[in-house]
């Protein structure tokens, strides 16, 4: 029986790592669940589930919370008690699916804990990939990736070696703006924004994924999760998102991973890898699919892609600030404070003004990520 912490029980990953949780309830036992607010659904996951232990981020929604379940189990509340929770070592998987930066500090505190860690959260590598490298191997843990494109090359690469990859090509479905042109995504709406084709996400990812940062803060995430050179990482649009990436090696032979669209089965895999389960989340009919079709990717009108490029060229602090200046910028435009092509603008400004460390500490990483915040936040006021 492995028992399990899921850091973001209520978003879209833990409400599916918890229908795969309990499709298999002889393998699985929740430990623990977290949630910034959402204390209805949790509630119901609570009764369901039986963890030993939730948070929930919002103080007043945990006392409101305390005050409808009693004594079924214990009620943390603050971000400080997301890391009291993973650091007390009763537990085997940590699923870490916060959303943003925000994941970081749980997911090196499972590392430190020799855990394996199913990892949803890409701006934990994005901002830190090295450093959470680095770690792993000091304490042992191992970081197999949720990230359904991750997921698609971690699956291709079993049984192969690693040094035959002649590149990773990740697959993207272009999003909801695929065909608008350059000037057309200077007016697209919030709710146009929102409105992914293929995949049913948070706010934050969708957005990204509308900008195609999602895209660029992939190619960072292979890159450190596959120890990979950028050069070596290329993005092809697919958009029908049943091919979920895939690997060419040096003899050009391509391995793909395939299935409809959805989030289940990367988890799963996660979760019980290197076995795979039997179970029947998604039945992929191909002649119904009729055609698969890939194009080159404009990194003229999609300009959030050059940047995380050219980021991850920098290394060191760049990709940190990247991440720090597209959640700000993200968040601004949810807020109808900036138009949609002014997140790229905030990114940007924010690369050219922060000097690059290279090799950072926590710490440096910490006060950049800080700084970089504090800085998007003043622009297009
Ligand atoms: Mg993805």
């Amino acid at each position: 029986m492995k028992k399990i912490v899921l850091l973001g029980s209520t978003g879209s990953i833990g409400v599916n790592t918890l229908k795969v949780i309990k499709n298999f309830p002889e393998l699985f036992e929740v430990n623990a669940l977290t949630a910034n607010t959402n204390i209805d659904l949790l509630e119901k996951q609570i009764y369901e589930f039986n963890p030993k232990v939730v948070v929930v981020i919002n103080s007043e929604k945990a006392a409101a919370l305390r005050k409808r379940i009693s004594n079924k189990c214990e009620i943390l509340d603050g971000d400080k008690a997301i890391l009291d929770i993973t650091k007390r070592d009763n537990y085997d998987i940590l699923v870490s699916s916060l959303v943003g930066f925000a994941g970081l500090k749980p997911t090196i505190e499972g590392i430190k804990l020799g855990k394996r860690i199913a990892l949803a959260n890409k701006e934990t590598l994005v901002a830190a990939g090295e450093l959470i490298n680095n770690l792993c191997e000091k304490y042992d843990a191992e970081l197999l990736p949720i990230d359904s494109e991750h997921s698609a090359i971690f699956q291709c690469l079993v049984g192969e070696n690693h040094k035959e990859i002649r590149k990773i090509i990740l697959t993207a479905s272009g999003g909801p703006f695929l065909s608008k042109t350059k000037e057309e995504l200077k007016n697209v709406t919030i709710a146009e924004a929102l409105n992914h084709p293929n995949w049913d996400m948070g706010n934050k990812v969708t957005i990204d994924s509308a900008t195609m940062m999602n895209k660029g803060l992939e190619v960072i995430e292979a890159r450190w999760l596959f120890e990979i050179p950028k050069e070596k990482i290329e993005i092809v649009i697919h958009p029908q998102s049943i091919i979920h990436s895939m690997i060419e090696f040096v003899d050009g032979s391509i391995k793909a991973q395939l299935s409809l669209p959805d989030m289940k089965l990367p988890i799963q895999y996660a979760l019980t890898y290197p076995k795979r389960l039997p179970s029947n989340f998604v039945t992929t009919n191909l002649p119904e699919l009729h055609k698969l079709t890939f194009y080159e990717p404009d990194m003229k009108k999609f300009k959030t892609l050059q940047l995380a490029y050219q980021a991850l060229g920098e290394g060191g602090t760049a990709p940190c600030v990247l991440n720090a200046a597209n959640e700000i910028a993200v968040n601004k435009f949810l807020n109808g404070k900036i138009k949609f092509t002014q997140i790229a603008e905030i990114i940007t400004e924010s690369l050219e003004k922060f000097e690059t460390i290279a090799h950072p500490e926590l710490e440096t990483i910490f006060d950049y990520d800080y700084r970089s915040r504090e800085y998007a936040k003043g622009l297009f006021n």
